[in-house]
């Protein structure tokens, strides 16, 4: 399946090692225990997750009286999923009878137009009518993007011009929602690093526009960050964080790397759930998160 498959490189590295490891050592001893801290940190875990990872091993090992390093699996896969689950926050989208928005924000180049078009997929297979807000006015080619999305998967993409103003086309957008009776409004928005400080002022603009016209909204603020980049992934929602109030997290291109560890390293670090994970560049291949299911598809 979907899981199994986008989890592929992840797993070759990370469960194909740690079986490597535990056959070679047999029993468990304090080199073992070294190893497997290597593999983990190798997976972009990150290095105090890592450490605190071990440690409960370790306890559990000496609780539990285990000797042999193949008892000690699926204590791993038990302390990464509760890692994963580590409070009850919610992991399913907030969404609301009548009009929600959701807004998307993220840098350039981690996947946000393609996340809004798999998401736009998503929720109208679960029977909701969706509508898109070409919020990203910015960057030269996004409001193309995002239309070649929408006709993809069959959604309005409400626009106006590059370089217009962002929250007049919020305001558009959620007026053209309205009068059609949608369930959800997805907004788009600029990405650019470059200036950090307008980006975060637009942001918030576009954010008061919501807010003043839907009561209640955004519902959500997903932050979009690519898998890829790593740790580099983990600062970058650090910061969008630190900035605006983000409610979830969707991690992009799991499938194209090995280090799908840092989905526990943001877990750990940061108090928010990532609410979905890409896994390729088609439609469907986003999946909503879904901790117990991410664990299996590393070790299986
Ligand atoms: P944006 O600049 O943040 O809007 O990024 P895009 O949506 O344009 O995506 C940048 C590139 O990443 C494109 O080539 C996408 O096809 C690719 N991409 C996005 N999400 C995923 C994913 O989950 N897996 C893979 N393999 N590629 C992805």
């Amino acid at each position: 399946d979907k899981f199994k498959h986008g989890l592929e490189k992840t797993r070759t590295s990370f469960s194909g090692k740690i079986n490597e490891l535990v056959a070679r050592y047999r029993k468990i001893d304090e080199d073992f225990f070294e190893d497997l801290e290597e593999i983990l940190i190798g997976a972009d875990v990150g290095v105090s997750t890592v450490m605190e990872l071990v440690d409960e091993l370790k306890e559990e090992v000496r609780l539990r009286n285990l000797k042999d390093t193949e008892e000690i699996q699926p204590v791993i896969s038990e302390k990464l999923a509760s890692l994963l689950e580590k409070d009850d926050k919610d992991t399913t989208l907030q969404l609301q009878e009548g009009l929600s928005v959701i807004l998307v924000v993220g840098v350039n180049g981690v996947g946000k137009t393609t996340s809004i078009g798999k998401l736009a997929h998503y929720l109208k297979g679960q029977g909701k009518s969706v509508v898109l807000a070409a919020g990203d006015t910015f960057r030269a080619g996004a409001i193309d993007q995002l239309d070649v999305w929408g006709e993809r998967v069959g959604v309005p993409v409400i626009k106006q011009q590059e370089g217009s103003d962002p929250a007049a086309v919020m305001y558009d957008a959620i007026a053209w929602a309205r009068s059609r009776k949608a369930d959800v409004l997805i907004c788009d928005t600029a990405g650019r690093l470059q200036n950090k400080v307008n980006l975060m002022n637009e942001l918030a603009k576009v954010k008061r526009v919501i807010e003043r016209e839907v009561p209640g909204a955004p519902h959500e603020v997903l932050l979009v960050v690519d898998a890829t980049t790593g740790q580099n992934a983990l600062s970058q929602a650090k910061a969008f964080a630190a900035s605006t109030d983000v409610s979830g997290l969707v991690l992009t291109k799991l499938d194209g790397t090995a280090k799908g560890g840092i989905v526990i390293a943001i877990r750990q670090e940061l108090d928010l759930p990532v609410k979905f994970i890409g896994l390729g560049e088609q439609k469907d291949d986003l999946q909503p998160f879904d901790a117990e299911q991410f664990v299996y598809g590393l070790f299986q």
